[in-house]
């Protein structure tokens, strides 16, 4: 008989083993140098078989040997879900791959616009519903123990400090293996091909098990089903209702279940794996279930009664003597229960850090302010280890506080009805796009409570549910009864809850998913989710072909410039090896090409990119939602960008225009100046020669000296003028003239004019005059309008070469201005002077006899000052100008006087 003392040390060196495939496979993944079966699917396949636990492997013998064939719902729901559903489980795998999830409550949240309530309920209720499932697998492993310890009469075998350590050596193995990459969505390659290995174990040592007791022990195929007859475990027990509920309970669970969601979904690597695994699974639960009608009859015929068929597949073997085959069924018995222990831990330790922890400790940072991400790293796996252990302690807790007496069948029931709530939700969510969050959310609470008011509470027993409720209903309500809700009685308890838990959750589910409107991010989510197929290209993983890359390339020149680009991917080249032209789209290429696009596009909009030219993974909302906030940063910048540039090139404009403003007035002041000093020359060098004449000169002759000092006067007098109209201008042009603003009648005005103008002239002009529409009421500074007038009226007396020179004053109304057009007959400004008159100093001859040229200069300014304008009119026959006058509003309606 094996002692206690061997049997730690079996255990010991198979845990050893399975820390060092771990170590090794992880080491090769971690290098890229996993080997090809690591990413076979058969690695796939048997990692899915952590849905055979200890439950499956003592248990199903128990459960035969108490219910005769039901056990085989157990297998039946899987098989069924694997061959029927399988096209289903491929949208799971594609959705939860799509939108890198990480566990079932992620999952659920995502779909319904990331709602952390959501999560945080699914959460809860996976670890209400798997912590009595861990405390099984523990109470499995120490009943093994205990076994063992039995035949030990030298050692004294204490139970709990077993579990204990158990429990903290697990925890310690999923804390090592199942935390060692900060991104949860990442495969654990380690732990996966270590619960491969365990899977193989299991299925050999129940085998092995199973053969020993046909041919070793029953004597053959013929004689154990004659045992079979005998022990009536053929028959088939329970109503068809049972076998349906269980059937389902068991389909559902393979789907929701926090661990085989890890394993199926998040551990994915290639989705075709499961085309591979929908025939080979069930093939695998055929094998492992294949001897359990055997084991449990002949356990019942040769044991003595009594002896708990739960553990038949040990006891039997130990006590045919066969030591070493004991051992064997043992460590696959320690094999199922630790691989679903570790997977469970490590899933529902993701889900409480991502949707618990962090969330709580985030808002605490809030008022901290930003932290660096390295911080973050650290806190998530902290926060992911400390959840494997509390979730390992709830187990050995629950343990110990119920004593461990269950029948396992009976734990394993129950924590398939509480996790099958989720199911309405979640198939809800992946083919009906009007399923809503407040529908999944009042869906899932009704069944919870329902789940845990029918089958959880009564079954726990231990005074929770008091007595009196369980026989006369709460508070008193006989329809309120925990197993006869409603008041239908006569049902199974497992199907009455069954029954009304998921058909309540449904229809709730359903009628608040009808009643509610989905928030956008919901919609999008659900179109996301629904039509996964559509949205996301081909199956495979983060890797592309070769033809891949020189897409890659062309992407890649016009986000980082061709001569970047062209570096870029011959550094990579020649890491790669350098054969051919372009590197291999390797994993680890593509993240340092995403890495480098980053520094430039950002993160997401890098990863959406890759994404899309590789494949890989469709673009999820998250990352349409990053890329939109990086966009929007980007474009305020650049915004901010052109604004500064618009401002610079506007001041830019400003600052030429000034410059030019600036070398017009300089060149004008010098041409003024030069123009002034010529100006005043001329007169002055006649003044000085004349005089000199007079005072140098006695005897000239009376007439002469009359003469010249007429000349001296006539020039002086110039002089004056010429300086009383530069200082005019002057004054006009600094806008510091004011003005005298009074009102009269036009022809007042002009008859002044006129007769100023026409003055001491020998041969005055005829003018003609319109004494009606010179009526007009006129308010303007009349004196400075008259200055005008003089100097038109003079212009026209001195230029007009006409043998009979005439002037024509007409007055017009029109547009809110009077219009005065002054035309004589004369010849008129040539077409290229009669823009220049305006200007100072210009005159068209300047041989004939006239002023310097400052007259219309003067004009100009003056009628700008009064709001009017002066122009020359080039369609008249003579020279003709015209002057305008603002009229104000009210005076338009004067009639003309
Ligand atoms: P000035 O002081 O020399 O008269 P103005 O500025 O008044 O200077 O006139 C500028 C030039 O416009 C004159 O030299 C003349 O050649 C031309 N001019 C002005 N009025 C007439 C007109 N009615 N007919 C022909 N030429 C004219």
């Amino acid at each position: 008989m094996a002692s206690l003392n061997v049997l730690a040390l079996v255990c010991l060196s198979y845990v050893a083993l399975l820390f060092f495939v771990a170590f090794l496979a992880d080491r090769m993944a971690t290098r890229g140098r996993s080997a090809a079966w690591m990413r076979s699917p058969l690695i796939y396949t048997l990692s899915l078989s952590i849905y055979c636990t200890a439950w499956t492997f003592y248990g199903a013998v128990g459960y035969a040997a108490r219910s005769g064939l039901e056990f085989i719902t157990i297998y039946l729901g899987p098989t069924l879900v694997m061959i029927g559903w399988w096209w289903g489980l491929r949208k799971l795998v594609r959705v939860g791959r799509s939108q890198r999830v990480t566990s079932i409550a992620d999952l659920l949240s995502a779909r319904y616009g990331k709602s952390n309530a959501l999560a945080i309920g699914v959460t809860l209720l996976a670890v209400i519903g798997i912590t009595p499932y861990i405390s099984l697998q523990l109470q499995s492993i120490t009943l093994s123990f205990a076994i063992f310890a039995e035949a030990d009469p030298l050692r004294s075998y204490h139970e709990t400090t077993t579990v204990f350590w158990v429990a903290a050596g697990l925890a310690i193995f999923a804390i090592l293996f199942g935390t060692r990459n900060l991104n949860a969505n990442e495969r654990h390659h380690g732990v996966v091909t270590a619960i491969a290995l365990e899977a193989v174990v299991k299925l050999v040592a129940l085998l092995a098990v199973g053969i020993f007791v046909v041919w070793g022990v029953a004597g053959g195929v013929s004689e154990t089903l004659s045992r079979i007859d005998a022990s009536r475990i053929g028959e088939w027990r329970g109503g068809g209702g049972r076998w349906g509920t269980i059937t389902f309970l068991a389909a559902a669970a393979f789907v929701c279940l926090p661990r085989m969601f890890q394993v199926m979904v998040v551990e994915n690597e290639d989705e075709r794996h499961l085309r591979v695994a929908a025939w080979a699974f069930p093939l695998y639960l055929l094998l492992i279930s294949m001897f359990v009608v055997p084991i449990a009859a002949v356990g019942l015929e040769l044991l003595p009664t009594g002896s708990n068929p739960d553990m038949f597949v040990l006891t039997l073997p130990l006590a045919q003597g066969q030591q070493g085959l004991a051992m064997l069924s043992f460590l696959g018995g320690f094999s199922s229960a630790t691989s679903m222990v570790i997977v469970a831990a490590m899933a529902l330790s993701t889900m409480v850090s991502n949707h618990m922890v962090m969330p709580i400790w985030l808002r605490m940072q809030a008022g901290v302010g930003a932290s660096v991400s390295g911080d973050v790293r650290n806190v998530v796996l902290f926060s992911r280890r400390i959840s494997i252990a509390v979730i390992m302690a709830l187990g050995y807790f629950y343990y110990t506080l119920s004593g461990g007496g269950a029948a396992l069948a009976a734990v394993g029931l129950i924590s398939f009805a509480g996790i099958s709530q989720m199911l309405p939700a979640l198939v809800g969510g992946l083919f009906w796009r009007g399923a809503t969050r407040s529908g999944a959310l009042a869906g899932l609470s009704v069944g919870f409570a329902i789940w845990v008011y029918t089958m959880l509470l009564p079954a726990l027993g231990g005074g929770l549910l008091p007595d009196h409720i369980l026989a006369d209903g709460l508070m008193g309500l006989s329809w309120l009864r925990p197993q006869a809700l409603f008041g239908i009685e006569g049902l199974d308890s497992t199907v009455h809850a069954v029954l009304w838990s998921m058909s309540l959750n449904a229809a709730v589910f359903c009628i608040v998913s009808l009643l509610t409107f989905p928030s956008p991010i919901e919609r999008l989510q659900g179109a996301q989710f629904v039509n996964v197929f559509e949205h996301s290209s081909g199956p495979r993983g983060w890797t592309g072909s070769v033809a891949q890359s020189e897409d890659l390339m062309v992407m890649s020149q016009r986000i980082l410039g061709a001569t970047e680009a062209q570096a870029f991917f011959q550094r990579e080249l020649t890491r790669q090896g350098g054969r051919g032209t372009l590197p291999d789209p390797t994993p680890a290429f593509l993240e340092r090409l995403e890495r480098e696009l980053s520094a430039s596009i950002g993160a997401a909009a890098a990863h959406a990119m890759i994404g899309q030219i590789v494949g890989g993974s469709s673009v999820s909302v998250q990352d349409l939602l990053a890329v939109a906030d990086e966009t929007a940063q980007m474009l305020e910048y650049s915004n901010q960008l052109e604004t500064q540039s618009a401002e610079l090139s506007r001041t830019a404009r400003q600052l030429r225009e000034t410059n030019e403003k600036l070398t017009q007035i300089s060149q004008q002041k010098d041409a003024f100046l030069s123009q002034v000093s010529h100006e005043l020359r001329t007169p002055m060098t006649s003044i000085r020669a004349f005089s000199e004449i007079l005072r140098d000169d006695g005897e000239l002759p009376l007439a002469e000296k009359t003469r010249y000092a007429t000349i001296i006067h006539d020039e002086a007098l110039r002089l004056t003028r010429l300086l009383n109209d530069l200082l005019d201008l002057s004054v006009l042009e600094s806008g510091q003239v004011s003005l005298n603003m009074t009102a009269g009648t036009l022809a007042e005005v002009l008859d002044h004019a006129v007769s100023t103008a026409l003055a001491g002239s020998m041969q005055p002009m005829r003018v003609h005059r319109d004494p009606v529409s010179e009526g007009v009421r006129i308010s303007s500074d009349l004196d400075r309008l008259a200055q005008v007038f003089i100097n038109l009226i003079a212009n026209a007396q001195k230029y007009c070469d006409a043998n009979q020179p005439e002037l024509t004053i007409a007055v017009s109304q029109g547009a809110g201005e009077i219009r005065i057009d002054f035309t004589d007959n004369g010849s008129g400004v040539p077409a290229a002077f009669q823009q220049l008159i305006f200007e100072k100093f210009s005159r068209v001859s300047p041989e004939r006899a006239g002023g310097a040229g400052l007259g219309l200069a003067i004009c100009r300014e003056i009628m700008q000052r009064l709001g009017g304008d002066i122009c020359y009119l080039s369609n008249q026959s003579g020279g003709s100008f015209r002057i305008s006058l603002p009229v104000e509003r009210k005076k338009l309606a004067d009639p003309l006087i």
